[in-house]
């Protein structure tokens, strides 16, 4: 066998231990050995090569077998046990006349054997190789230890990376979590909204339809007024009131009751399993008696009354919208019978809401049609000693082609409702301006009633068109158009469009005031019964309700018939009256008595000190025509 140790490149430095008893051997082999730049160290027995290894640590051991005090095969064995040298390489050493046992050899932990005697490429040959295996072993452990420190390197990162998906998961679920809370509550109040309110009313319609012992109700909450809490004393307050109401509202509602807040000053509440309406009636007298009582919020005491409208769920409902349509249209009715009011809902009101939209419908046919015409009342100067003229009323009325004449308190508030007010009012304003002009050009005859009288035309303002921008210019249009001048105008307008419009309220009687048109507050002692205002506004006249005048308080139905009451005002109402006049005369104001029917009225109105008196006892409100034919026959009586 021919053996080459060209193709090999053992490491040349590596260490090798010879272990032989035979001089002769020992030489051979390390000449052999050290001429290939190994560096040799040599061991004459076993004992002594089992001390070296501790110290020499060779890379390869050449072991003699047969030796005189431990055969090559313990010396083996022993290197195989213990752990700082079981990984060196043994190669037996074996002369041929040796009784060479390689099983023994190989179990004993020998990798290879040379025999004696030696030839040299050989040795060499099988040197190298277990040189290289080792070496090649080494490497694979430390390729190994390598990759298993990258496979480590690579869980952390993916463990790492799998922590922030996690992470990030976790943050979209609850990002997801806060938009569908977002979408299904309010902001201020984190009450349920009005989107949850119709899902939850969607689900107790579909129990209605399964158990028709179930019902349940839903209750809509609208607070009076609330926008003077905002105008007043600032967004921030009205926030914290809304807060507070909507906790005392959870304090009173029972176990199956669910508050909502649909928006703005409005609550809602769904009661489920009620067992009679009774129930219903109960809770809702129970919000209206803890609402009423005072909140204390920041240093400011605050009252607040709220409208509440009720609607039964009943098997008749498809949709949740129409409940919520019902429950609306009984909060309206409510709120029309004033403040802290609950309504249930009955079907007739569908009725009254249809007439409603009829009437909205009507009434935009009315203006392209001109179904609108004013009538005049006149005003009376009742301090003089015989009443005269001090100037009228413009008071609308509406012609309908199939109803007759309806009364403005029927059409004027669905106007407001709809800004149908805003074309209906400039009208009004453009007819009794163009009246106005009408009557001063005939007063330029000495002929004609009002020679030489410096009466006045009032005009009813809505609340809408005294907050409307529109309002000065248009009248400056109408002014220009018609040649009357300012001072020939009175405005009336009530406590609650002053006190509603607080803000732009200045700057609009600003505007007035420079046109030197005056302002009346009409239907005095039935608003707010705040006199803060009264300093505040340029305010020049106080027209006190009718209602003071005659117990018991007349509807404008009555207007039509002829009988007048002769009831005098009782005491409660004399020292109301008597207030309001006392109050105008103090700040300068004068005053008008609304609805003087009676001789004994206007007696007493006499004696208060009250400027001027309107009502059926001088003339009911007249068209222009059948108010020249008043004038003229007042006009013969003061001369007779
Ligand atoms: P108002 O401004 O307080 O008008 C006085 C109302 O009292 C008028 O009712 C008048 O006809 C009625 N009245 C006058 N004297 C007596 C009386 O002695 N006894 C009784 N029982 N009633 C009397 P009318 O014309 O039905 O108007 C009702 C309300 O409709 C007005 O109250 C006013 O608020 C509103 N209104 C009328 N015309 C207009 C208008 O052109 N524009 C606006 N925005 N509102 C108007
Ligand atoms: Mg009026
Ligand atoms: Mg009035």
């Amino acid at each position: 066998m021919v053996f080459t140790s060209s193709h090999l490149s053992p490491k040349s430095s590596a260490k090798i231990l010879i272990v032989d008893d035979k001089i002769d051997n020992l030489n051979l082999l390390t000449t052999m050995l050290s001429a290939e730049q190994y560096e040799v160290r040599r061991a004459v027995s076993g004992k002594i090569a089992l001390q070296a290894v501790q110290g020499f640590q060779p890379d390869l051991i050449l072991l003699d077998i047969t030796m005189p005090d431990i055969n090559g095969y313990e010396v083996c064995k022993q290197l195989k046990t213990d752990p700082v040298t079981q990984n060196i390489p043994v190669i037996f050493i074996s002369a041929l006349n040796d009784v060479f046992d390689k099983v023994t050899a190989f179990s004993s932990g020998g990798v290879d054997y040379i025999t004696k005697p030696f030839e040299i490429s050989e040795v060499l040959v099988r040197v190298a190789n277990q040189l290289n295996l080792t070496a090649a072993r080494a490497e694979v452990v430390q390729l190994n230890q390598e990759l298993e420190q990258r496979v480590e390197e690579r869980t952390c990162q993916l463990q790492s990376a799998n922590a922030s998906l996690e992470e990030e998961v976790r943050q979209r679920q609850s990002a997801q979590e806060e938009l569908r809370h977002k979408a299904f509550h309010d902001d201020l109040t984190d009450l349920p909204n009005r989107t949850y309110l119709l899902t939850e009313i969607e689900a107790a319609l579909e129990l209605s339809k399964t158990q028709p012992d179930y019902q349940f109700a839903v209750l809509f909450l609208d607070c009076d007024r609330f926008k003077l809490v905002n105008d007043s004393l600032g967004h921030a307050m009205g926030d914290q009131l809304l807060m507070a109401i909507a906790q005392r509202l959870a304090g009173i509602l029972p176990p199956d009751g669910k508050l909502f807040r649909p928006g703005g000053d409005e609550f809602m509440v769904l009661l489920r399993h009620i067992a009679c309406p009774l129930q219903v009636e109960t809770l809702t007298e129970q919000i209206l008696e803890q609402l009423s009582q005072p909140f204390y919020l920041s240093g400011h005491e605050l009252y607040i009354t709220v409208s509440i409208g009720v609607a039964l769920g009943e098997q008749r409902y498809d949709q949740p919208e129409d409940i919520l349509r019902d429950v609306d249209t009984a909060l309206y009715q409510a709120k029309a019978q004033g403040k802290a009011h609950s309504q249930a809902f009955h079907p007739k009101m569908h009725q009254r809401a249809l007439r409603r939209l009829q009437l909205e419908h009507q009434m935009r046919r009315a203006i392209r049609e001109q179904e609108f015409a004013l009538v005049y009342q006149p005003i009376m100067d009742i301090q003089g000693e015989s009443e005269s003229v001090a100037g009228f009323e413009a008071l609308i009325r509406w012609h309908h082609p199939k109803h007759g004449w309806v009364s403005p308190d029927d059409f004027i508030p669905i106007a407001e409702e709809t800004g149908l007010i805003i074309p209906i009012g400039q009208w009004v304003l453009e007819e009794a301006c163009r009246q106005a002009r009408q009557w001063e050009i005939c007063a330029q005859d000495p002929a004609f009633p009002l020679y030489q009288k410096p009466w006045k035309m009032s005009i009813n303002l809505s609340v809408k068109q005294f907050s409307c921008n529109n309002l000065i210019p248009a009248l400056d249009e109408i002014l220009e158009s018609t040649g009357l001048q300012g001072d020939r105008l009175k405005f009336e307008i009530t406590e609650t469009a002053l006190m509603e419009n607080a803000d732009s309220a200045q700057t609009v009687l600003a505007g007035l005031k420079q046109r030197r048109i005056e302002l009346a507050i009409d239907d005095f002692g039935t608003g707010y019964s705040s006199l803060s205002y009264l300093h505040r506004f340029p305010v020049d006249t106080l027209k006190i309700d009718r209602c003071f005048m005659t117990p018991p308080v007349k509807s404008a139905a009555e207007e039509s018939s002829t009988s007048t009451s002769n009831a005098a005002p009782n005491d409660h109402d004399l020292r109301i009256i008597k207030a309001a006049v006392n109050l105008a005369r103090d700040f300068g104001m004068d005053t008008v008595a609304e609805g003087v029917e009676t001789e004994e009225v206007l007696a007493q109105l006499k004696i208060m000190g009250c400027t001027y008196g309107q009502g059926y006892y001088f003339s009911k409100p007249l068209s222009s025509h059948e108010m020249n034919q008043w004038l003229g026959r007042v006009e013969q009586q003061a001369i007779a």
